[in-house]
């Protein structure tokens, strides 16, 4: 293991082990076949990658997807790592490349498809090269249990038999037991060792919440990661159109992807995510295999999922640098009824098992728990702590409702008096006293309870509803999602449940997000970020392949003056200190200079603080805080932007949410009224549903985060 230490510093620039990882890499330099079992950005690659440098010989991985492999391939190759791939899709130059480092016993790492390894001619060639080790990558996509069945993974039950001096090693991110047996069976393996990592991903903070005006609550995420990568998944393709067509009128930088796209858009619009070109990738669940672009700081659902595996998966994209990321869900009771409607159309027995995935989805969605804990508890892991610290209920996001017996009661009372004979939301009308004609006309204005939440908003009560329907409280049947009260209803006396307030923002960072900042220079983290885009562009690789954004944060923090110190930043190995280490040298140095920051910081652990007033990234709404007393002092954007270090864009954005959240009328010191003015006059006859109209109207002589100003006053009243 002590070779293993120094090849991870040497190649990868790591100096500890991510857990599990040192289990599984024994596992490899030993000779025992193995299952390893962690979540997505556990850091399986390492696990064989890291033993193949120090064993003789070449390791031979197999892995679904041509785009997959190149990733790795690339970033190995960045590391300096001699890796290389074969697959359908390359010419013949490249082909002849790569056997001739194959015959020259210098490769280390080969990459190939399963097509390959059952193709006679191809298999008689690896047997004449000296093979380490055999690794089968997404190894769940052997089992009929798992939720990515590949034929071609079947056809490696000959492995064994070909090669059978040679060790398996098996990774997968899927938990289930009966998917672990049948990797362990299908592929022959000899007495493997099964690792099990746990799957929690404690840098992850999820939040769910009532959809209720999706494109406010998608942009008030989007305020808080502005210039960040980030997903947002639809439920439908023509949702995916909209609302990514919605989101570039707004002057965001979004791409879409789903299965109606032509090839071609599809792969540009990939490529493009991929390369930092554009932020956010609006998908449907088409997207995702075969990506694993590290630096995802949040995913949005905008609809709810159709099972917690899919959540699992789709929000597990998130973060897998291991820094800080936020997983949203923004449901509503009609995602389910959308569902129903799809999984209704596949074969009877197959559907009644996907419903009862889908109510264990919306009840994750609408439950009052720990939401960490749920996920968990779902994968049969129980989590171990009371509160986990990063998400919306362990935050104490969720208001509990003041009064909640008394609207528990009230609710109950009026799905009995309406003899269990109406939806959701015509019960939400009847119990906030609406006047409209189908209340008056069957005379639910002379019950009871009628008008008994008059104070309270119809979403509110109808969010409440869904609660009680996902404590088993009320039931819904039927094809109109009729309510009833269940048994667990009516024993109910002194011990009434609670319900909660979700909070339209986000209160507190969670912990991950405050120690991954900790003495991290913010505009400095953003100035090597601009380089490394420069870098990877000159390279025509991804941007994460130069650099990870865990490395420009390390980066940010010690502030390297000498190539000495540069190589203790995590993530800069040999290749990379050689490569990049004078351009990232030159430029820390001059941010040093010009900012009147020190550097050398390397000596800063966690847990201190750094007495530079805005060096440490702030939380969002310590932000929010002192961005409105600058603007409450009037200073300009410029002059925010100057003092706190922060981009002109992201100002803009909270001086947004100070005009918003103050009520103002005028755009004034920041825009003048002659400008408001012009903008009322567009927007009287264009509406203010879309900026790009008004834009286009205005000759582009506006901004858009100007317009977006104008247009919040003209909301308050201005
Ligand atoms: P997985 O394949 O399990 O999803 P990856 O192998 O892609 O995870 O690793 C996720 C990220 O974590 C990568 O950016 C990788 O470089 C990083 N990583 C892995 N192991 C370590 C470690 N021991 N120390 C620091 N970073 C690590
Ligand atoms: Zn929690």
């Amino acid at each position: 293991m002590e070779r293993i230490a120094t090849i991870l510093k040497q190649y990868w620039g790591y100096t500890s082990f991510r857990p599990l990882q040192q289990e599984a890499m024994t596992c490899v330099m030993d000779g025992r076949d193995s299952v390893v079992v962690l979540p997505t950005g556990g850091g399986k690659s390492l696990c064989f990658q890291a033993p193949a440098m120090v064993l003789p010989g070449m390791a031979v991985v197999v892995s679904p997807l041509i785009s997959l492999m190149k990733d790795q391939v690339d970033a190995l190759v960045a590391n300096g790592v001699r890796a290389a791939c074969i697959h359908s899709m390359m010419g013949d130059a490249e082909r002849r490349a790569v056997d001739a480092e194959i015959r020259s016993d210098r490769l280390k790492i080969l990459y190939v498809s399963p097509e390959r390894l059952v193709q006679e001619r191809f298999l008689a060639y690896l047997r004449a090269a000296n093979i380490s080790f055999l690794v089968v990558d997404e190894a769940h996509c052997i089992s009929q249990w798992g939720h990515d069945f590949r034929p071609e993974y079947r056809q490696l039950r000959g492995l064994r038999d070909t090669f059978p001096n040679v060790h398996v090693h098996a990774y997968t991110a899927t938990a289930t037991r009966h998917v672990r047996d049948d990797i362990a069976t299908e592929l022959a393996l000899r007495e493997p060792s099964v690792l099990v990592g746990s799957f929690d991903r404690p840098n992850l903070t999820y939040r769910a919440e009532p959809r209720r005006d999706s494109f406010r609550q998608i942009d008030e995420v989007l305020a808080r990661h502005s210039g960040e990568s980030g997903i947002i998944y639809c439920i439908s393709r023509r949702e995916v159109d909209s609302l990514c067509a919605r989101l570039n009128d707004a002057g965001h930088h979004a791409v879409a992807y789903h299965a109606g796209m032509a090839d071609n858009d599809r792969r540009n619009n990939q490529e493009a995510f991929i390369r930092d070109e554009a932020d956010i990738m609006v998908a449907t669940v088409a997207f995702g295999m075969g990506i694993d672009k590290p630096d995802v700081r949040y995913v949005i659902h905008a609809g709810m999922p159709k099972s917690i595996e899919h959540y699992q998966q789709e929000s597990g994209r998130a973060g897998r640098d291991g820094l800080e990321a936020e997983c949203r869900l923004f449901y509503s009771g009609a995602d389910f009824m959308i569902w129903k409607g799809i999984l209704s159309k596949v074969d009877v027995e197959a559907a009644d098992a996907a419903f009862s995935k889908l109510e264990d989805m919306q009840r994750y969605c609408t439950g009052l728990a720990c939401r960490r804990a749920a996920l968990l508890a779902y994968f049969d892991e129980r989590y171990p702590k009371e509160r986990c610290g990063a998400c919306d209920f362990c935050l104490g996001e969720l208001d509990t409702v003041e009064n909640s017996p008394a609207v528990v009661r009230a609710i109950l009372t009026c799905v009995d008096e309406l003899g269990s004979m109406a939806g959701p939301t015509y019960t939400a009308l009847v119990l906030t006293g609406s006047t409209e004609e189908r209340v008056l006309a069957k005379g639910h204005n002379q019950i009871g309870s009628y008008g008994r939440l008059a104070s309270e908003d119809q979403r509110s009560v109808r969010d409440w509803i869904e609660q009680l329907v996902s404590q088993g409280y009320l039931e819904k049947t039927g094809e109109y999602h009729v309510l009833h009260c269940t048994q667990k209803a009516r024993g109910l006396d002194e011990k009434l449940p609670s319900l909660a307030r979700t909070s339209a923002r986000p209160k507190r960072v969670s912990k991950a997000a405050a120690q991954s900042w900790e003495g991290v220079d913010e505009g400095l983290f953003e100035h090597l970020r601009a380089l490394r885009k420069h870098q990877a562009d000159t390279r025509s690789v991804p941007p994460y392949v130069v650099f990870t954004d865990a490395a420009l944060r390390d980066m940010a923090r010690k502030r390297p003056r000498t190539m000495g110190e540069f190589l203790g930043v995590s993530g800069v190995g040999h290749k990379k200190w050689h490569d990049f280490g004078e351009v990232f040298l030159g430029a820390i140095r001059d941010y040093c200079e010009k900012h009147g920051l020190s550097g050398g910081a390397a000596g800063i652990g966690p847990g201190e603080h750094r007495e530079r007033p805005f060096g440490r990234r702030l939380s969002a709404v310590e932000r929010e805080r002192q961005t409105a007393a600058l603007f409450a002092e009037g200073c300009s954007i410029e002059e925010v932007s100057e003092r706190l270090q922060l981009a002109a864009s992201t100002v803009e954005g909270y001086l947004l949410k100070y005009v918003e959240s103050e009520g103002r009328t005028s755009p004034a010191p920041w825009v003048s009224d002659g400008v408001l003015e012009r903008v009322r006059a567009c927007a009287q006859d264009l509406g203010t549903e879309r900026l790009k109209p008004i834009y286009e109207a205005l000759e582009g002589e506006i901004e858009y985060g100007l317009i977006r100003l104008c247009v919040a006053c003209i909301k308050n009243g201005g």
